[in-house]
């Protein structure tokens, strides 16, 4: 076992804070000055944050924000690695700390679906009248989620609201579960199905995935896949039982749990891809990006016009063949 000196904190906090601004800017201060690096969001509604840092420099945040009232009750979510997973330190004051573009923002101090330990969560889970509902992007469901979680059709989260409303008769003698990485987009989203009046009863992951995959009596289990997560580890391992592949090769459909980003720095498209398909099809997710202005790849190994004609022309042979 390699010792693991560093932390990767995930945690939130809907509570009021008066001035976001001037918060965020002392805030910032602070983290510089402890050595913490990540991103944080503070807004009206409360803080929400990841970040990394060796074990006295977290542990240094943790009670620096135990010390303020407002902030002494956080579940934090704590992970052990090798070495910071960030770059930098930003602190951002925001209208909301997590987006889910719902017209009429929820309040979740005010409305929220009921909190389900993970125990209680796993055994809901498995009930014949219930409903799973992943709150995240696209992206991060494709590496992984709960067995038989459904995965609303959707691009954005704008789009959510008028596909739940496509579907409110299904979902009507229905008990709905929501799920989300460490909580913060459930509170809100649960809040919303409860107010929109959905289901029989709406009930949320409380402490999120993130909660779930460390319970000792859970232990991941019903999870299949990974968990997708916004730093430079790009995906965690959640099911200590057993351990099934969902993520597909955006090129090869071949079993994958590795993203990249497309090389066009305009697209940047996640896509997972195995390592061994990366420089076949120029990491890149269509021919459009493979011919783009800016390309890191071509850039990279120094192509020419005509080498990046010649390697589309491979990659559409190839992908005849697979038809
Ligand atoms: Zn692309």
């Amino acid at each position: 076992m390699t010792q693991k000196d560093y932390r990767v904190l995930l945690y939130y906090k809907y509570v009021t804070i008066e001035d976001p601004e001037a918060f965020a800017e002392a805030h910032l201060a602070f983290c510089k000055e402890i050595g913490l690096l990540g991103r944080i969001l503070v807004g009206h509604e409360g803080i929400n944050g990841t970040v990394s840092g060796t074990i006295a420099q977290t542990d240094a945040y943790m009670n620096h924000m135990k010390a303020d009232p407002r902030f002494s009750d956080i579940m934090w979510k704590i992970d052990e690695v090798e070495g910071h997973t960030f770059k930098k330190m930003h602190v951002r004051p925001r209208h909301e700390i997590v987006h889910l573009g719902l017209e009429q923002d929820i309040n979740p101090l005010e409305m929220t679906g009921d909190y389900l330990a993970p125990k209680e969560f796993m055994a809901q889970m498995q009930e014949e009248d219930t409903v799973i509902i992943d709150a995240r992007n696209d992206y991060e469901y494709d590496l992984g989620h709960f067995k038989g979680a459904i995965r609303p059709d959707i691009e954005t989260f704008r789009e959510l609201p008028a596909w739940m409303e496509e579907h409110k008769e299904e979902f009507a003698d229905k008990k709905i579960l929501t799920y989300c990485t460490g909580g913060i987009r459930c509170e809100k989203f649960s809040g919303w199905l409860k107010r929109e009046g959905y289901g029989k009863s709406v009930g949320q992951l409380h402490g999120g995935i993130a909660t779930y995959a460390k319970d000792p009596e859970v232990k991941g289990q019903l999870w299949n896949g990974q968990m997708f997560v916004f730093d430079r580890r790009r995906s965690v391992p959640i099911n200590q039982v057993e351990h099934v592949i969902v993520g597909k090769d955006y090129f090869t459909g071949e079993p994958s749990e590795r993203y990249i980003n497309c090389a066009n720095p305009e697209c940047h498209k996640l896509m997972l891809c195995e390592e061994k398909h990366e420089n076949f099809y120029m990491r890149s997710c269509s021919d459009d990006c493979r011919r783009a202005e800016r390309n890191f790849f071509v850039e990279e190994n120094d192509w020419t016009k005509k080498q990046v004609e010649q390697q589309i022309a491979k990659i559409a042979e190839v992908q005849k063949s697979n038809c």
